[in-house]
């Protein structure tokens, strides 16, 4: 079973959602797919065993056969590639791989070289249990092959956590495809509200099974609350705000070796989703 932990927005709590719940069971895989702003490893401190380093391709033109005719710019949904009446100009890290512009060149003169884009880490926590997570570099747009290669990771596992980037950009909708369930973390406030809307959107248009945790109870409105009744959307748990809590996560800790009763939060969300 995949179980995809995502926000519309960030501080909401996520990725604390989404250890602690892995570390309750004691099973499976975590796979942090943030990969602009991953962390869970911060918490869950794996030893790390292996480093995998993640190219892209990008277009190369060669000027001696191109002909300036204009197709692989009319072609590229990203403006990666711009033929000028002088010369064609690449943007490499604008490029997304998709080998049109070559296959539409009528001169052959594109050829693909590759370049790092960031790195895959793979690590075991002193339980035994597996953790990856992923770094796309400074700079780059996109870090979806960073995610394709820890999904392909976690293809023969049985159980497998996947701490999503916030948002519904294409880096999300790949951490969240074929997953079996989402859940959404959010919190009482009108911008915890506005964002959760696209991300429920994008999780219906998927036929992906939801649930919701609301984070900071009792602070903000019943807007995220009314929300939730008329989209007929399930609250899994509401997690009140607390000092206590602040402090451990500030200082790297797990909430649920600390608090008995968030550990039993976090059970009872794991008994509603998985059914042995
Ligand atoms: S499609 Fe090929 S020939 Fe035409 S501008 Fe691009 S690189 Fe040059
Ligand atoms: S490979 Fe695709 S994204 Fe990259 S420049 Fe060519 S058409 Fe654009």
């Amino acid at each position: 079973m995949k179980i995809a932990i995502l926000s519309g927005k960030g501080g909401t709590g996520k990725t604390t959602l989404a250890t602690n719940l892995f570390k309750t069971r004691n099973q499976g895989i975590l796979i942090d797919a943030d990969v602009e702003e991953p962390n869970s490893h911060l918490f869950l401190k794996p030893l790390i065993m292996e480093r995998i380093t993640i190219k892209k391709g990008y277009p190369v033109v060669n000027a001696e056969t191109c002909t300036l005719c204009g197709a692989c710019g009319d072609f590229c949904r990203y403006n990666a590639i711009l033929p000028t009446k002088k010369k064609v100009l690449v943007y490499p890290e604008l490029c997304h791989d998709c080998g049109g512009c070559q296959l539409v060149c009528p001169a052959d003169a594109i050829q693909y070289q590759n370049r790092t884009i960031g790195n895959v880490f793979y690590g075991k926590m002193e339980s035994g249990l597996s953790v990856a997570y992923g770094d796309l570099l400074v700079g780059e747009v996109s870090g979806v092959p960073i995610i394709e290669n820890l999904r392909e990771m976690t293809d023969k596992e049985p159980l497998v956590f996947i701490d999503s980037p916030p948002g519904t950009a294409c880096s999300t909708v790949a951490a969240v495809e074929g997953v079996d369930y989402a859940i959404i973390a959010t919190e009482p406030t009108p911008f915890g509200v506005s964002d959760m809307k696209l991300v429920v959107e994008m999780l219906r248009n998927f036929s992906i099974e939801m649930g919701v945790v609301i984070n900071k109870a009792g602070l903000g409105d019943q807007e995220v609350y009314e929300y939730c009744e008329e989209e007929n959307l399930t609250i899994l748990a509401e997690i009140p705000f607390s000092k206590a809590y602040a402090k451990c996560y500030a200082s790297g800790g797990m909430l649920s070796d600390e608090f008995p009763e968030f550990r039993e939060k976090m059970e009872q969300i794991l008994d509603q989703i998985i059914k042995d």
